[in-house]
């Protein structure tokens, strides 16, 4: 179906990675074989396809719960109490494909379609910005008028809007696959992680949600999509399963070895995974088999917390407050807050949803100020940072620099300085009041020394003075 040229030596690493075969084992799970695997997830290293095939199976009571017991551990050695927020924006809804499971899908004539204009665009930015929103992911169907010229031109303009304070710092990017001109010209508009997500790696349940006749219908070229973007000199990429399409069990394979084989190829593996579940959406009415329950999915965010212990895990708003708050304990380091679907919908009254202007049903509908309130009532520091990105610490380099002394280095200040301005910038009364508090816990918890004196210094401009975005 695709006639763009694939990745260097391409491979279907998934049929080299035999997952049926894998999901075949039977047996029990020895005790003592968890605990070895475990030791090595605690000890950062990845695991590979069998040991985390052995977490699958792992299915006694008290098993799981060592699983999410390491889960929890290796969230809060890694990652800190951090939880870095960023906002989705959908530029446009139009697209070519028929995706069985989305509301965007050309064959549903509910779907109310639109593209952003530019003042449009505009207007939306603001928007976003004064919530207090620094990091943005752009969304977009799959059509002709998407193209790479059109994607870029959306990033550059989101980047020169300035509302008050307010800026974006980091784009992002949803949007269907492109050959590697397509992608190199949208990643030289400067944005962060471009995502695109397998929505399944089981090649029949593949085929049967995305006809054989539309772009997408093409699975290998759709699997090979992001060693392009590598090769077009992307150095962020972010993997993610669509969980209800397939058995879960293979999904959590398949994005194992989605992301060995980028480290082993590009040497460096996938920043994000997202693990978005199907939600209801505008004229859906395929039964879907599949569908995961929260008790599952909240295992299979622990696995794949212990699986790939640097990678960072997404959880969005499709899911309730209560899943989204378990989650982040097993491991998610990032979510969508205050999050806005609806094509336009930012600047429109966001009590209830519009389905057919729009992708999913959402689980989550609380205010950008709700969620950093509960975050900080939960003990995390909700962070906008984008200073890794901006400094250059990326792809391989900040891999290199996920080390311990990482995030005390540089997360944890950057995390507090982007709280502070938010802090002073937008947030309501009593979130102000629990946000102070934590930063006041978090340098009481800091060692003394210069790291420290500097951030005090820096906490203090930002309160005192109209200098913003001020990091390590
Ligand atoms: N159109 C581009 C593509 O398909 O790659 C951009 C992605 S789409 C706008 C964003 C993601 O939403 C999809 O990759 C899919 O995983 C997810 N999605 C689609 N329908 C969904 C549904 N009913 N429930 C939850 N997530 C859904
Ligand atoms: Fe189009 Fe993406 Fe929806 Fe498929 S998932 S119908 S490609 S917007």
């Amino acid at each position: 179906m695709q006639k763009g040229r694939l990745s260097r030596n391409s491979r279907d690493f998934i049929a080299e990675a035999r997952i049926p075969d894998l999901l075949a084992e039977q047996g029990a799970v020895e005790d003592a074989r968890l605990e070895e695997i475990l030791q090595q997830s605690l000890a950062r290293t990845p695991l590979d396809l069998e040991q985390t095939a052995c977490l699958l199976r792992a299915s006694e009571p008290r098993q799981i719960d060592r699983i999410l017991a390491t889960a929890r551990q290796l969230k809060r050695d890694v990652y800190g109490n951090r939880i870095v927020l960023f906002a989705p924006l959908y530029v446009g809804n139009e697209c070519v494909n028929d995706c069985s499971y989305c509301g965007f899908r050309r064959s549903n004539r509910e779907a109310q379609r639109q593209s952003l204009e530019p003042e449009e665009l505009e207007a939306q930015v603001r928007a976003l910005q004064r919530q207090g929103h620094k990091r943005l992911i752009l969304v977009f169907g799959e059509h002709p008028d998407y193209d790479a010229r059109y994607i870029a031109e959306t990033v550059e303009s989101v980047y020169r809007i300035r509302e008050g304070r307010g800026e974006i710092r980091r784009v992002n990017i949803n949007a269907a696959p492109m050959d590697h001109d397509g992608f190199r010209e949208v990643v030289q508009a400067g944005i962060g992680t471009w995502q695109i997500f397998q929505e399944t790696y089981d090649p029949q349940s593949y085929a049967r949600v995305h006809p054989a006749q539309t772009r997408k219908g093409d699975y290998q070229y759709r699997l090979d999509s992001l060693s392009r973007a590598f090769e077009a000199g992307c150095e962020d990429v972010g993997i993610g399963v669509l969980f209800g399409l397939s058995d879960w069990r293979g999904e959590v394979l398949g994005l194992v070895a989605h992301s060995r084989y980028l480290l082993e190829r590009y040497g460096v593996g996938a920043h994000t995974i997202s693990v978005p579940r199907l939600q209801p959406a505008s004229g859906l009415k395929e039964a879907f088999p599949w569908r995961v329950g929260d008790e599952d999915f909240l295992r299979l965010t622990a696995i794949l917390r212990c699986a790939v212990p640097y990678t960072g895990l997404i959880v969005t708003a499709r899911e309730s407050a209560r899943v989204r708050r378990e989650a982040l304990e097993l491991g998610v380091s990032q979510i969508d807050a205050g999050s806005c679907i609806e094509l336009g919908g930012y600047t429109r009254e966001r009590a209830v949803q519009h389905l057919d202007r729009e992708q999913f049903e959402l689980g989550d509908m609380r205010s950008l100020d709700e969620v950093i309130h509960d975050l900080l009532a939960h003990d995390h520091i909700p962070s906008f940072c984008t200073a890794c990105y901006r400094v250059g610490r990326t792809g391989e380099e900040f891999m290199e620099y996920a080390i311990p002394g990482f995030i005390e280095q540089y997360c944890t200040p950057n995390g507090l300085l982007t709280l502070c301005e938010y802090l002073q910038d937008y947030a309501g009364p009593q979130t102000r009041k629990a946000g102070e508090s934590c930063i006041a816990r978090s340098l009481k918890e800091m060692k003394e020394g210069p790291l420290k004196r500097k951030l005090v210094l820096r906490l203090e401009e930002l309160r005192e003075t109209e200098v913003r975005d001020l990091y390590f």
